[in-house]
């Protein structure tokens, strides 16, 4: 019974620790320690691998720790195996892998930095634990029963992450990717920024209920946990502008918004990523 718990790590980041009959693997760990804490927690569970989306030292920060106290093993792309402290296992792009016993797809999500990948789960997570910062560890059922994107820092929830390395068109394409994905999924993504994504996203849809209602409804969402991840990929395909803007109608409304020319769907996604630089 594949379980999912969310670890709060330093200002806002997150790292995930998915469990399956006492296997476990840790996404993007920032810090070995809160995640060495939290196996403590958990007799009988082992750290088989630390699974990298991306080379930013909050992500990869505790590998080598994660390495040195459990022997575990790491895994991140084969494209990017330079920046990844301690990488045993280099993966491709589109390659079915298996860690603490999960398989997983490997998704090319380059945009964020030119080596992210994103990595989808095949099973579904029977409990999912939200932990949010100055939060307690609180069940969230309503997200229960459905598979996992560790999608690092490409997709946030109401937004994506900056473009460091890559081009808009990167940003098109990774969002593509992101949206054909199953929208049961979890979009676990790394950091809490979903407020200000959600306020730029008003800011540029004014006209959307559904990111209004979102936005309105946060504080409630987050609850005693204090966390609002990881959510639908549904939820997001509906309220994320970065994913509205793959539909010509919301591109319309966005590049409108944004004084841009709405035909051309690279330059709209740019814009867009600019506009929240700025906002
Ligand atoms: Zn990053």
């Amino acid at each position: 019974m594949p379980e999912l718990l969310q670890i709060p790590v330093w200002r806002d980041n997150y790292v995930y620790l998915a469990i399956h009959e006492g296997r476990a693997f840790v996404v993007d760990p920032s810090d070995a320690e809160p995640v060495l804490a939290a196996l403590q927690t958990l007799p009988g569970v082992a750290l088989e691998a630390v699974v990298n989306t991306h080379h930013h030292p909050d992500h990869v920060g505790g590998n080598l720790k994660l390495v040195e106290a459990t022997g575990c093993a790491v895994v991140g792309a084969a494209h990017d195996r330079e920046r990844i402290p301690g990488i045993t296992r280099a993966v491709d792009i589109g390659a079915r892998i298996e860690v603490a016993g999960l398989a997983m797809d490997v998704l090319d999500v380059r945009a964020h930095t030119r080596g992210h990948v994103a990595y989808r789960t095949e099973a579904t997570f029977d409990r999912v634990i939200r932990h949010g910062h100055d939060g307690v560890a609180t069940r969230a059922q309503r997200l229960e029963d459905r598979p996992a994107l560790f999608v690092g820092d490409s997709l946030f929830l109401g937004g994506c992450g900056r473009l460091f390395e890559g081009s808009a068109a990167d940003l098109h394409a990774s969002m593509q990717v992101l949206s054909e994905q199953r929208p049961e999924s979890l979009v676990c993504c790394a950091h809490e920024y979903t407020a200000s994504n959600l306020r730029f996203a008003a800011d540029v849809l004014p006209s959307h209920p559904s990111i209004r209602a979102r936005l309105d409804g946060l504080e409630r969402e987050r609850g005693a946990s204090r966390s609002s991840v990881p959510d639908t990929l549904e939820r997001e395909l509906e309220t994320n502008p970065f994913l509205l803007a793959l539909d010509p109608e919301h591109r319309g409304s966005i590049a409108a918004s944004l004084d841009v020319p709405p035909g051309d769907i690279v330059a709209v996604v740019g814009a867009l990523r600019s506009a929240k630089d700025r906002f």
